[in-house]
């Protein structure tokens, strides 16, 4: 079989179809080969590119295979053998090089159809080794971006330019699972809508379907949509879709049902506190760090008569007067550089003005909020005119009727004294007590009426001071001495020591008096029967220092700070001390600041209380 062989053909300049077949397989990267049937030789033309495989026989006669991929020899081997017999497929790939030491390169092989008379194959060997990883990597391409179309949070579709449904990952169907059935690749959109209509799937569709059907595939016509979706289960989508340049679909869907959701319950609060806003009688107004208004209800419009659209814009500051107007730009930029103001979470009195200028008191309640990143303030503000008057109808009148009380009660308390003084002869021991009984009464009344007309001047600002020269020695031993008998019905001794050297100094005697007075017989009620009650005045450091102390049951620590306010007293069950006002002290506190000083007081349960009074020297 020594004619097996292959042949070159070097191009026979002559033949022009070989001279053809030469420069078209320079220009191809690929042999073309052909298998004489009668002188069973491969004959392959020159020029062609050497780096590709082409069919050969052995020394033996048989394909040689020796070149091919191990993996695709067998395969090869049986394929040429079939060519060598005149049956030969169509075309198939393997991998081979050219000679040994060169890398394998993926060939296709492909022969052409034989005429039946025809004594030779032809074919060709192409190196498709580029375009198959080219393919490859496209195919792994795809791969990933359908990995990464799978994983996506939401839902992606593509239908192609017959709108039929090429790939949808899992989010979509999981997005719409009544008619997640319908999307098979090939289902058109309309059929997929048509499944989801059948089951309810979309809210807006239920009722009249057929028309939802033609509006969504209008807008499925458009090239580029942005719509939100409600479906029956209550959950809401957003769908975009974009057409692309070959006319296929892409789509998304977003569930925004929690946005939704938010917005929603945004909108009712923002409603509710709108309604708040309208319905509440204070006037609320918002204003940046400024002091300008930033919002301003309706209630705030007829409290200034000044309509919302006036007032925003303006300062806060045209709506208050004098020194004190809040919160004026002072005020904002001195809380702003750290120091914290009062008014922040105090309600506070103010003079308010209207647009006509009228003038009114308000109480002002200050809060402070911060909107993106800024800080605002919101003041509430409410107008006191009315409780203003009520007060002072009230105070005039306990003061009208306290005094008409004083009167008459001085001259029983003076009958009554005189009496017992025996003016009218001994009585009879019945009478003595009634009549012991009626002083101590009256007395306790005419007490408690001076110690409301107190604090009704206090209250009106109309307490007057006669400021002298004073000895606070004298003062403390005044007190005691007219005290004495009351100490003793206590079976209390009271105790003076350290009174200072210079006891000098300017007050009002009988207003620091009736101090003194108040904390000594406090003192002196509040201890046990045998008890000592000290007093002492130290001068130092130009300060008075008045100390009372007892060793009575003393005060709780959270009650400390509230029994200087009106009617404050300590709930007790011992029956000696029901007859205070609990006006006492609250009196004792502004004549001490009165005097530019201070009272406080320090106090343990079971032990005692000692009262400071400190008043400049
Ligand atoms: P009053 O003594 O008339 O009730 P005050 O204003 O003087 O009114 O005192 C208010 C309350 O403070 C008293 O009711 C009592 O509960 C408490 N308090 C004042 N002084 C003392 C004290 N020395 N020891 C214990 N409690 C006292």
């Amino acid at each position: 079989m020594a004619n097996l062989t292959v042949e070159q053909h070097d191009a026979d300049t002559n033949d022009p179809e070989a001279a053809r077949l030469s420069a078209l397989q320079g220009l191809t990267r690929a042999v073309y080969w052909e298998w004489d049937l009668k002188d069973r030789c491969f004959r392959v033309p020159a020029g062609h590119d050497s780096s590709i495989w082409f069919p050969r026989l052995g020394p033996e006669g048989a394909p040689d295979v020796s070149l091919i991929a191990p993996l695709h020899r067998e395969h090869v081997r049986q394929t040429l053998e079939e060519i060598c017999n005149g049956s030969a497929p169509q075309e198939f790939a393997f991998q081979a090089r050219a000679k040994a030491s060169a890398p394998y390169k993926t060939l296709m092989l492909r022969t052409a159809r034989r005429a039946p008379n025809q004594t030779t194959e032809t074919g060709i060997v192409q190196d498709i080794s580029e375009s198959t990883a080219l393919s490859e990597r496209a195919r792994l391409a795809e791969t990933k971006l359908l990995d990464a179309i799978e994983f996506l949070e939401d839902g992606f579709v593509i239908y192609d330019a017959d709108d039929r449904l090429v790939v949808c990952n899992r989010r979509y169907k999981q997005i719409y699972p009544l008619s997640a059935h319908a999307m098979v690749p090939g289902a058109t959109f309309t059929d997929i809508l048509k499944a989801g209509l059948a089951a309810g799937e979309y809210a807006e569709a239920v009722g009249r379907e057929e028309a939802w059907l033609s509006e969504r595939l209008e807008q499925h016509r458009l090239s580029e949509l942005e719509i939100e979706q409600r479906l029956a289960d209550g959950r809401w989508l957003r769908i975009a879709e974009r057409k692309t340049a070959d006319g296929s679909h892409i789509g998304l869907r977003i569930d925004i049902t929690r946005i939704k959701q938010n917005a929603e319950a945004l909108a009712e609060r923002a409603e509710s506190i709108r309604a708040i806003l309208d319905t509440v009688v204070d006037a609320i107004v918002t204003i940046d760090t400024h002091g300008t208004i930033l919002t301003f209800n309706p209630a705030a419009e007829q409290m200034f008569a000044m309509s919302r659209d006036a007032a925003l814009g303006e300062n806060l500051g045209t709506l208050m007067t004098g020194q004190n107007a809040f919160p004026h730009d002072g005020f904002i930029s001195s809380y702003l550089g750290g120091q914290a103001a009062n008014a922040i979470g105090k309600v506070r009195e103010f003079t308010a003005k209207r647009s006509d200028g009228t003038e009114f008191p308000v109480e002002l309640a200050v809060g402070q909020m911060e909107v993106g990143g800024e800080k605002r303030f919101v003041g509430i503000i409410r107008d006191i005119s009315e409780r203003k008057q009520l007060d002072r109808i009230k105070r005039e009148f306990i003061s009208t009727v306290s005094h008409e009380l004083k009167t008459p009660l001085t001259s029983i308390t003076g009958a009554l004294g005189l009496l017992q003084g025996g003016l009218a002869g001994d009585l009879p021991e019945q009478g003595r007590e009634l009549l012991e009984i009626a002083y101590r009464n009256s007395e306790r009344l005419g007490a408690l009426v001076s110690d409301i007309l107190d604090v009704e001047k206090i209250e009106a600002g109309r307490m007057s001071y006669d400021m002298r020269e004073c000895d606070i020695s004298t003062l403390i031993g005044d007190c005691v001495s007219s005290l004495k008998t009351y100490a003793s019905t206590y079976g209390v001794t009271v105790e003076t020591t350290g009174l200072p050297e210079n006891p000098i100094f300017t007050g009002d005697p009988d207003r620091l008096t009736q101090v003194i007075s108040n904390l000594l017989s406090n003192a002196i009620k509040f201890s046990r029967q045998g008890q000592q009650v000290e007093v002492r005045a130290d001068r130092n450091d130009g300060w008075f220092v008045l100390r009372v102390r007892d060793f009575g049951e003393g005060i709780p620590l959270d009650l400390q700070d509230k029994i200087f306010t009106r009617f404050f007293r300590v709930d007790s069950s011992d029956d000696r001390h029901s007859g205070g006002t609990g006006l006492g002290l609250s009196i004792c506190k502004p004549i001490v600041q009165a005097h530019g000083g201070t009272i406080s007081v320090t106090s343990a349960p079971g032990q005692g209380s000692t009262f400071e009074v400190r008043l400049p020297a």
